[in-house]
């Protein structure tokens, strides 16, 4: 385990922006993720997963950042007490679905398969644990495909992949919390889960080391297919030097109130905006999606956030509310 003093944190990130951190731990196991932190607690850092959701300011950020690197799949039961499979998200359509994503074409049920508990440390990168699971015949996590975040951020930010949450998939959830020095196990029917939303948000002392998820002996040769079926949409739309979509939806309310049905941010800022393709300095509104903004190689935090700070005034000075980002900020902004 190496600390480095001033280290740049923009190669740590997919948009690759950011100034440096005081303090810069690469942990590359759970072991030293874990011991990392009891040597610092009570004291709170900053955790990284892949960078996939984060804006690092130009300033960087104070004190430590950790870094997590750990990367462990552990298949725990073969042969769980089922439990219903509870489906708590629909897609809300793209309004262009043969210019955008199309999830209804490869959407399948396979919650009457056998189930298997499998536990994933949190520096796991999600892609790899698609393919490795798929490999042994394990099944679930194929809706997730192309999102280059870690298991750890996954469950914080409780993605969403076509029409599914990884909530879905979510058994127990094992944290380290940083006030007390100790390990404690939520379980997922114990917490509130939202879209994009998760409890460990408001609770930035408790650092998630393994996530415990429910999945299928399912079809691998069609969650195969399947996957990179869904890889090959979402390469063409979503760009990688991004921080993900910029903006979540508008919710219906304001949607139907303003255009009487619903509408996507990327819909508003193409045809209402008219912006595809604005840029601030080096940061751009895509030219593939309209709610992701990129890094054309040159582009400052400043630029990104002066971008969605636009974005956001003129949609709300031309239609009266408030688009939210989506995007993580770190530092001082
Ligand atoms: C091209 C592209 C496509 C994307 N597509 C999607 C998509 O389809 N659906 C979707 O939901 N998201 C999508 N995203 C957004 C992003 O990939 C996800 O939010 C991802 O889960 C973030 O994980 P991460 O490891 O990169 O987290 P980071 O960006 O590193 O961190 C995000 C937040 O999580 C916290 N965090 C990370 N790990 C831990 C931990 N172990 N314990 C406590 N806190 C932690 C961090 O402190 C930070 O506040 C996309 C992003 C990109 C660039």
């Amino acid at each position: 385990m190496i600390t480095l003093k001033n280290h740049s944190l923009a190669p740590y990130t997919t948009i690759k922006i950011g100034g440096p951190a005081d303090e810069f731990i690469n942990t590359k196991s759970s072991e030293e993720f874990v011991s990392c932190l009891k040597s610092i607690a009570p004291s709170i850092p900053t955790i990284l997963g892949n960078g996939s959701n984060v804006l690092i300011s130009d300033s960087g950020i104070r004190g430590i950042v950790i870094k997590n690197s750990s990367s462990d799949i552990e298949i725990i039961d073969t042969a769980p007490i089922p439990v219903k499979f509870n489906h708590t998200y629909t897609q809300r359509n793209e309004n262009e679905p043969e210019k955008y994503l199309d999830f209804s074409k490869i959407d399948y049920d396979e919650s009457d398969k056998p189930q298997v508990l499998v536990k994933i440390s949190s520096g796991t990168p999600l892609p790899y644990a698609i393919n490795f699971l798929i490999d042994k015949g394990i099944t679930g996590l194929q809706w997730f495909a192309y999102i280059p975040g870690t298991v750890g951020g996954a469950t914080w930010y409780n993605i969403h992949g076509g029409a599914y949450h990884f909530s879905d998939y979510l058994e127990s959830i094992e944290v380290f919390n940083l006030e007390t020095g100790k390990y404690e196990t939520f379980y997922k029917k114990d917490l509130e889960w939202k879209y994009e939303k998760s409890f460990f948000q408001s609770n930035p002392h408790l650092v998630i080391i393994s996530t415990t998820i429910r999945l299928f002996k399912g079809d691998a040769d069609l969650a195969k297919q399947v996957k990179n079926a869904w890889i090959a949409q979402k390469t063409k739309v979503q760009p990688m030097n991004s921080a993900g979509s910029a903006f979540a939806n508008p919710s219906l309310e304001d949607s139907i109130k303003n255009w009487g049905e619903q509408k996507s941010t990327g819909w508003i800022i193409d045809h209402e905006l008219g912006w595809k393709g604005k840029q601030i300095g080096g940061a751009q509104i895509s030219l593939q999606h309209s709610n992701f903004i990129v890094n054309n190689g040159t582009a400052t935090a400043k630029d990104v956030s002066a971008l969605i700070e636009e974005i956001k005034s003129e949609v709300q000075k031309r239609f009266s509310f408030t688009l939210e980002p989506e995007i993580k900020f770190l530092g001082d902004f």
